[in-house]
């Protein structure tokens, strides 16, 4: 029997000794025994025992009890989010499954061993409990751990064919621990891959997230359409494959999506941007004309059109209606930063508003990756670092009266006829704050404002004039200090 000694939080060990105690079995189980084993973070932490859900409950003060599946949620007083409440489920044997989808009924077993068998990986397949440091790895989990392989416990067109989403779940779980897919595992994938037809949208846009979420997102996606399963999750992206593009890009549109992705994925960028650079050319292939005048491929257009594709695929994969809306309106825009004759401030403001000032830095994040998924090196050539620059100026707050805690109507209200003696009050105003912010109070610069009034046309307009100098000078300086920022001067 192997035995091994892995560091578990007192929290999950306690819960463990406390089934103990009561007389049963209880062991750690699939993805966090699979970490422990090659030094990574455990998600979360998933205890299997031959207690059955009443007798999990009965052990302790807190727990609920919610599902199908038995799995008791057990509260503990843990600060750690992840250990909050630990998942306890009795052991399970699987009985017949007629649907591809999930076992027809649940069956609790008195046997581990059953539990380890129905498990889809062999590396998810290994059992510890901590008391004793016992290992029981019945698959060869180990071993694959060595190898750095995914292959399933038994038969692998069999476990697929019991629940197709495994075949997807090979390729998360293989994107996120840097493993391949072992030979025969992945035939089976290419066996099986139709029955992932009969596999609900919410359970595949959580493996695709997932997927997009890796450290290496391309090389899943690679996979996933090299096994023949990437059609049945994005069909439009296999649309892509061969299209190729114009001079200035050396991939195809397949290719240049998913080296625009991994871009995001290797900046850590949102899962926005992963699926704005992922689908952002979506639209080419349906929008690509040759021109004879250019003696090259176009694509006019295929912003709005991609747009429009990206709506019904992120629909079609249930994701979050709010951040579709984002994804799509990068989409849209995102060939703005590409287009030099768009390079004026009033321009910028327009796309801020366009896209919503929360989401324009993403938008020069995905133009960013855009960039860096045509095989060109450089990533911030001039005129990107030049719009950054403007986008920065178009978003700050200029230096202006309209600072002031305090406006020409409240000047008015003061007893100061509207005028030009107005402006001057307030250009007065606004130099006194910049040498000293704390007086912008709406009680102090009334206070001010009080004695202004008093003083004749020719003083107060001076003072009004060299305010006025004095702010443009500053906000000058503040745009200067912008593109100095940018390297853009
Ligand atoms: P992580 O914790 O990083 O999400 P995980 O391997 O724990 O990875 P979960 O989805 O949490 O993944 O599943 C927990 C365990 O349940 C797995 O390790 C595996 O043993 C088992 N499992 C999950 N889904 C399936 C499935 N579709 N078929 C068979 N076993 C499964
Ligand atoms: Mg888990």
């Amino acid at each position: 029997m192997d035995s091994a000694k892995l560091s578990v939080p007192p929290e999950v060990v306690a819960l463990c000794n406390a089934l103990r105690k009561g007389g049963f079995e209880a062991y750690l189980v699939g993805g966090c025994v699979r970490d422990l084993l090659i030094s990574r973070e455990p998600k979360d932490w998933d205890i299997t025992t031959n207690a059955k859900p009443e007798q999990i409950q009965a052990l302790f003060k807190e727990t609920f009890y919610e599902n199908d599946f038995g799995t008791v949620g057990v509260v503990t007083l843990s600060e750690d989010p992840r250990l909050k409440v630990v998942e306890v489920t009795p052991y399970r044997i699987e009985g017949a499954y007629s649907n591809a989808r999930h076992p027809d009924e649940v069956k609790f077993s008195d046997n581990l061993a059953d539990d380890l068998a129905r498990r889809d990986f062999t590396v998810n397949a290994i059992a510890y409990e901590p008391a004793t440091g016992e290992l029981v790895d019945k698959h060869g989990g180990q071993e694959d751990i060595k190898r750095r392989v995914i292959a399933t416990v038994r038969n692998p067109s069999e476990r697929f064919n019991e629940d197709a989403l495994r075949m997807l779940r090979a390729v998360r779980i293989s994107a996120e621990l840097d493993f391949a897919i072992e030979t025969e595992t992945a035939a089976g994938i290419v066996a099986s891959a139709k029955q992932l037809e009969k596999i609900s949208r919410e359970r595949m846009r959580d493996e695709l997230i997932r997927i997009l979420m890796s450290p290496r997102p391309m090389q899943a996606l690679y996979v996933a359409q090299k096994l023949g399963i990437l059609r049945y999750v994005i069909p439009e992206l296999e649309d892509a494959i061969g299209v190729d593009q114009n001079q200035a890009h050396s991939f195809d549109v397949f290719e240049h999506l998913l080296r625009s992705l991994q871009h995001a994925a290797d900046r850590d960028w949102s899962l926005e941007i992963r699926l704005a650079a992922l689908l952002h050319d979506i639209g080419k292939p349906a929008s690509r004309r040759w021109s004879d005048e250019k003696k090259d491929w176009t694509f006019h257009g295929h912003e709005v059109v991609g747009a429009r594709m990206a709506r019904k695929i992120l629909n079609d994969l249930r994701i979050p209606s709010e951040m579709a809306t984002t994804v799509v309106s990068l989409i849209r825009w995102h060939m703005f930063f590409s287009d030099p004759n768009m390079i004026t401030l009033s321009a910028v403001r327009r796309i801020i508003t366009n896209v919503g000032v929360g989401h324009i830095k993403e938008l020069l994040n995905l133009r960013i990756c855009d960039r860096i998924g045509t095989g060109r090196p450089k990533e911030q050539p001039f005129r990107l670092r030049k719009y950054m620059s403007m986008v920065d100026e178009a978003m700050r707050d200029p230096i202006s009266v309209a600072m002031l805690n305090i406006d020409g109507s409240q000047i008015i209200k003061l007893g100061e006829a509207a005028g030009p003696r107005i402006g001057w009050i307030l250009h007065a105003l606004l130099e006194e704050v910049l040498d000293d912010p704390k007086k912008n109070t709406e009680e102090c610069l009334e206070g001010r404002a009080c004695e202004l009034m008093k003083l004749d046309n020719e003083k107060l307009q001076a003072l009004g004039e060299k305010g006025k100098n004095r702010s443009e000078e500053e906000d000058e300086a503040e745009v200067q200090k912008l593109r100095e920022k940018h390297h853009v001067n």
